[in-house]
């Protein structure tokens, strides 16, 4: 017997969310697929939008070789840029395009420019415009701009920023990023990129060249108010594999921090901190079990948890348990569990990940007898 333990991932999902993104920030839109595709799978993701999407983006060299790699030869911008010179040389050959977000990484272009046989290399020139974590500082966009146009294996330049709160409307930080932005390129030519997802969705004065949309590709709504018709893209489930009822006044799990106020049903469900389920969700989160909403009581352990399974009907060994997807919204998890949609997708491990299309009837049922680990499916 397997462990029934999953996460499906819905590559046409995926990709709906990718061209709704697109098709409103228009222009182009680079799909974020750093951190593994917060945890979805980078290579599978990024195959199924290659040819389609306008390019991808990715943290840093080794995710972009690894795409490379994989078969993708459509543009990848490495967000973090290049480490050093020999990280930028590599960079030069896969064609990769780079961030140039501070002095070091001006000069090992400098330098590289000197040994005339590199490859032209695309750069986005990043601006500090206030969250004053990378970024040339506005005065001195204008010298930045000038050294990397000089340089002759700079090829075509972006002008970027970041934003510290655009999933936050309400503060006033995004409008302020955007005029300080605005202002340090005054008289800069170029495309310009702006916005990450919550950009994208609420700041329509920041849409311009280029989108770099990541979480919202994924079907987690960065703004919770908000519905733009994302599609969840991962659904992680477990299932029920041993039951029992405990009496008022018992207690359960480690620490014995839930106490049954009444006789309570409980099931076992095979998933725990080690797979990426956090342990700060506390009793009261929420599970769907074979469909019907219910709750987490107890803490999490590592390869288990236990769910409340009194007064669901038809339900016990056997069902099956959703911690996320198409039920539950994974910002319903995170917000329970104190942290953001992100840091769960992102920490997803050890469990298998099977990949399908859009209705989720068409993944095979997941049986808990014959299923091995690594499916992977395709219509
Ligand atoms: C991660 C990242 C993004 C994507 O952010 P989301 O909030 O996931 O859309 C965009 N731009 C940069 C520079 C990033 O580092």
């Amino acid at each position: 017997m397997t462990r029934p333990t999953v996460a499906k991932v819905d590559l046409d999902a995926f990709a709906h969310n990718y061209f709704l993104a697109r098709r409103l920030h228009g222009g182009q839109a680079l799909a974020v697929v750093k951190a593994n595709a917060y945890g979805h799978g980078a290579v599978r993701c990024a195959q199924h939008l290659a040819g389609r999407a306008d390019g991808f983006a990715v943290a840093f060299l080794k995710e972009a070789q690894t795409l490379r790699q994989a078969g993708i030869d459509d543009p990848i911008l490495i967000l973090e840029g290049c480490f050093d010179a020999e990280e930028l040389e590599c960079a030069c050959e896969l064609g990769l395009w780079t961030v140039v977000h501070q002095e070091s990484q001006l000069v090992d272009l400098e330098q590289a420019a000197k040994a005339s046989e590199r490859q032209p290399i695309n750069a986005w020139l990043k601006v500090n415009s206030g969250m004053a974590r990378a970024g040339f500082n506005p005065d001195q966009v204008k010298d930045a701009y000038r050294r990397l146009r000089a340089c002759s294996i700079a090829g075509d330049i972006v002008l970027m920023t970041h934003f510290a709160c655009a999933d936050e409307p309400e503060k006033e930080m995004t409008a302020l990023q955007i005029a300080a932005f605005d202002a340090a390129v005054e008289g800069i030519p170029g495309d310009q990129s702006l916005c990450n997802s919550a950009g994208v969705l609420s700041w329509p004065n920041a849409r311009r060249d280029w989108a770099r949309p990541g979480i919202l590709l994924y079907g987690a709504e960065p703004l919770p108010d908000k519905r733009h018709g994302l599609k969840p893209v991962m659904t992680l489930t477990g299932r029920v594999f041993a039951e029992r009822t405990i009496s008022a006044g018992e207690s359960l799990g480690y620490g014995a921090t839930f106490m049954a106020e009444r006789e309570t049903r409980v099931g076992l469900v095979a998933i725990g901190y080690a797979d990426g389920y956090p342990r700060t969700a506390p009793t009261g989160t929420p599970v769907a079990v074979d469909g019907k909403v219910s709750r987490i009581i107890g803490r999490v352990s590592m390869d288990m948890l236990t769910v409340d399974l009194t007064n669901l009907a038809g339900v016990g060994v056997g069902s099956q348990v959703e911690l996320w997807g198409n039920q539950i919204d994974v910002n319903e998890v995170a917000a329970c569990a104190g942290t953001i949609s992100y840091e769960l997708l992102c920490n997803v491990k050890r469990v298998p990940i099977l990949y399908g299309a859009t209705a989720l009837e068409h993944f095979p049922s997941y049986d808990i007898d014959s299923t091995e680990s690594k499916v992977s499916i395709e219509r």
